[in-house]
């Protein structure tokens, strides 16, 4: 058993940091206010090899496997998960073709991306169709050696600035709901779809979200991803990863509450004595540290035996439920910590306040994984 990290590992950590510090911080407060996504950012961050890591070396990545991945979205998270969404959810949608997709889709569509020349997407989530992941409506109608697709799809990430999308379509209608949909790679120039980005989002403004609509779309067969009808289970095992980087966004999160929070209750002062010296105050403090310890064991456990080809979905599972509660806990200390100056936008926790619902919510609702959670555990 060993809980340290490679030598090369803490490097990544290390450099993962400190670009974030020397990238992020001073767009953080203008790309909030303006949801700007920084695209010029996640070029230089894929110049460093940060985009697409997990991805191995022969397809563009630098084959820095799950726990690579997570260190890097943790570090980076710990900064500005905004902005950190940019370089770390490039990928979004890749990791289906990597697990699925042919040796041609892999060499087409992977290498661009780590090299920050192109962005992907992950089209699943429909207007009437989230947690209900087999609730999907979009169709994909074989037409020659093409698919024609007709939908909606809502809350896309990296919605406007992809390059292609990969889509949840309905292929066998006939089938029962789990074994009716696959997973399609659409490109974003293709003719017929709209691009719509939404405005006005609580935090994570600096990404991209969008609704998309697919009017007679033709997209050649070949780019299906893995089996026909087998979109459910792949979508299933894509979130298996997907989520583990979404407890690390929230473990980064986590920790810059808690970094910030200490350094201001040594410098405020109240009733004669630094704010650290209360023990209401220390309470605080231990809370969020030993839920943000208990969390990093989650996060790098449940990606440390994914890189062994030993994945624990229950523990994946749990670590984002955890990661959620966790950032969404911390992130609340820590505007109480700051007082009236945690609600004003002159300190970043107010922004990490916001931010940190999301967890909560995408990449499946707690509720979801508290569901996905109970039936993995009866499974087993
Ligand atoms: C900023 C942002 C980015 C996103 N990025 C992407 C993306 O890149 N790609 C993508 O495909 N999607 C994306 N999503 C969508 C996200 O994954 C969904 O919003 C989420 O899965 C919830 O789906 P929903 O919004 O349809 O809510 P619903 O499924 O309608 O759920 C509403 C509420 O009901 C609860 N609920 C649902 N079913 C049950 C049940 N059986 N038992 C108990 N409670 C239940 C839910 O937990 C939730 O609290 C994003 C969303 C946001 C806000």
């Amino acid at each position: 058993m060993d809980y340290e990290f490679t030598e090369e590992q803490r490097m990544l950590q290390d450099m993962a940091y400190r670009f974030a510090r020397a990238n992020f911080a001073a767009v953080s407060q203008e790309s909030d206010e303006h949801e700007a996504y920084t695209a010029e950012i996640r070029k230089k961050a894929a110049a460093q090899g940060l985009v697409g890591a997990w991805v191995s070396e022969e397809y563009g990545g630098s084959g820095a496997g799950c726990v690579g991945n997570a260190i890097i979205t943790e570090e980076l998270s710990r900064v500005d998960m905004g902005i950190a969404l940019n370089v770390t959810a490039a990928t979004f949608g890749c990791e289906a073709i990597f697990q699925y997709g042919t040796e041609d889709q892999k060499k087409t569509w992977l290498p661009p991306v780590c090299a920050g020349e192109k962005v992907s997407a992950g089209a699943f989530t429909e207007p009437n169709a989230g947690t209900d992941v087999a609730g999907y409506k979009t169709r994909a109608v074989k037409d020659g050696t093409d698919y024609v697709i007709n939908g909606n799809k809502m809350f896309i990430t990296n919605g406007t600035v992809c390059d292609f999308m990969v889509a949840a379509c309905i292929t066998n209608p006939d089938e029962k709901r789990h074994n009716s949909f696959s997973l399609i790679i659409v490109p974003a120039d293709a003719k017929g779809i709209t691009r719509n980005k939404i405005h006005g989002k609580l935090g994570i403004r600096a990404s991209d979200t969008a609704e998309i609509a697919f009017e007679d779309v033709r997209v050649p067969q070949a780019n299906l991803v893995g089996k026909e009808g087998n979109g459910f289970r792949e979508l299933m095992h894509f979130f298996d990863t997907t989520r583990v980087m979404v407890a690390a966004q929230a473990l980064g999160l986590s920790e810059a509450c808690l970094e910030t929070s200490v350094k201001y209750v040594k410098e405020r002062t109240a009733f004669g004595q630094p704010l650290g010296a209360y023990q209401l105050t220390q309470m605080k403090l231990t809370e969020m540290a030993i839920r943000i310890e208990a969390l990093r064991g989650l996060v790098y456990k449940s990606a440390w035996l994914i890189d062994q080809g030993k994945p624990d979905y229950t523990l994946a599972a749990m670590a984002k439920f955890f990661g959620g509660q966790t950032a969404v806990f911390c992130a609340n200390y820590a505007v109480e910590l700051h007082g009236g100056y945690g609600y004003i936008e002159e300190y970043p926790v107010q922004k990490w306040y916001r931010d940190a619902k999301i967890l909560e919510l995408y990449e499946g609702t707690k509720e979801a994984e508290i569901m996905t959670i109970g039936r993995y555990l009866q499974a087993k």
